[in-house]
């Protein structure tokens, strides 16, 4: 039975190390839930406060409307797959994946029918009577996700599962992980620090930073809304322009900086006029074009100053005015001529894709 998991005000401290900071946050039912952040940010220990490993200092963890921060790991029902799998090399995968089964002593026809299907499930039926050290590392980890759903768990809990894997057998095991996700129904809470799995596999997706949850959103809204200049860059990647709220009525400002005047309707935070801004614009809102409509915003021209030519796409580093700013753009399907280094040309960005955000002290201190 998958439940909601409700983490309120939860904090836990090493020494003087604060790795989860007053962290509330509601996982519903059934939903992939991702945390994303960097190194050291606190994902593993919330991960490990869920999983009962680590009590939490302050605040409650509820399954449901049960408070578990007492409660010890093997009494939660939860399912963990990690990083190294930890599974039994010499032991069979049958075996391995029995294990939770016997140590809640079900009876051994059940143990065979519940192995049986759940080997189905992660379509390693034929693999039963292997031992694990058999197997190659994808298929070790579909092994590890099986021995974690065997046991039908309230909440499955991921630790990086998929960053020992190759980069082809990790695109594969996301779509894979996220339809056994759906099939079995649960609430799932997945650890990892790479925005690509996330942005592609999350239902919703906390991103943390320095211990705190600095936004909980679905991926596209993440991604298209960041709630600061950390989430901006931290997931996919920006151009950040600093400049000065000028006007604004129903969403809409235009922002004075030194490229030029930039409209925005797309402003979320409650800014005056005067405000000091950084707007933040993804390479890919900069469209490229030899022949722009005069009634569009946000016309600039701009010089070459690097190309990086990725066959799908092209990545420029671009010039604005004589050293007003330097950008990066993407340039879709190059084709075969693609643009040169010291080649000018104009570009417009819509209204919707200027995104001014609060500066910030951090931000300063980095310019
Ligand atoms: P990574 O992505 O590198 O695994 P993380 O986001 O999972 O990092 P945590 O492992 O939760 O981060 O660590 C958060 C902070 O708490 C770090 O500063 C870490 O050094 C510290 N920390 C974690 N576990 C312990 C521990 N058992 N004893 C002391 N400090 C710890």
């Amino acid at each position: 039975m998958s439940v909601e998991v409700h983490l309120e005000h939860v904090v836990k401290a090493f020494d003087t190390t604060i790795a989860v900071n007053d962290v509330s946050v509601e996982i519903q039912k059934g939903e992939l839930f991702f945390l994303l952040g960097p190194s050291g940010c606190g994902k593993s220990t919330f991960l490990r406060i869920i999983a009962g490993f680590y009590e939490p200092d302050a605040g409650q963890l509820m399954f449901g409307d049960r408070v578990m921060n007492r409660v010890p790991p093997h009494k939660r029902n939860a399912g963990m797959v990690f990083q190294n799998y930890a599974l039994w090399p010499h032991m069979t995968v049958y075996k391995n994946v029995e294990y939770g089964l016997s140590l809640r002593k079900i009876d051994k026809e059940i143990r065979q029918r519940k192995v049986a299907e759940v080997l189905e499930i992660v379509h390693m039926p034929e693999y039963a009577d292997r031992p694990v050290n058999t197997l190659s590392g994808g298929q070790q980890q579909r092994i590890a996700l099986a021995r974690a759903l065997v046991i039908e768990p309230d909440v499955l809990l991921l630790d990086e599962p998929l960053s020992n894997l190759d980069a082809q057998l990790r695109l594969e095991m996301r779509n894979e992980i996220k339809q056994i996700h759906s099939q079995a129904n649960i609430t799932a809470v997945y650890v990892t620090h790479d925005q690509t799995e996330a942005l592609t596999m999350a239902d919703r997706m906390a991103v943390m930073k320095d211990g705190v949850i600095v936004q909980v959103g679905a991926p596209r809204e993440v991604y298209r809304l960041p709630a600061n200049l950390f989430v901006a860059s931290f997931i996919g990647e920006t151009n950040f322009i600093t400049g000065q709220i000028q006007l604004r009525s129903n969403g809409c400002a235009e922002i004075e900086t030194p490229i030029g005047t930039l409209h925005s309707s797309t402003v979320y935070h409650d800014f005056v006029n005067g405000n000091d801004v950084v707007c933040s614009i993804r390479p890919e809102s900069l469209n490229i074009s030899d022949a722009i409509p005069s009634d569009v915003p946000n016309r600039f021209s701009a010089k070459v100053l690097d190309v990086t030519y990725l066959g799908r796409i092209e990545e420029y580093q671009l010039l604005i005015g004589d050293n007003l700013a330097v950008v990066k753009a993407i340039f879709f399907n190059p084709g075969t001529q693609g643009r040169k280094v010291g080649d000018t040309l104009d570009f417009w960005i819509k209204s919707e894709d200027v995104i001014p955000l609060p500066l910030e002290e951090e931000y300063n201190h980095q310019e």
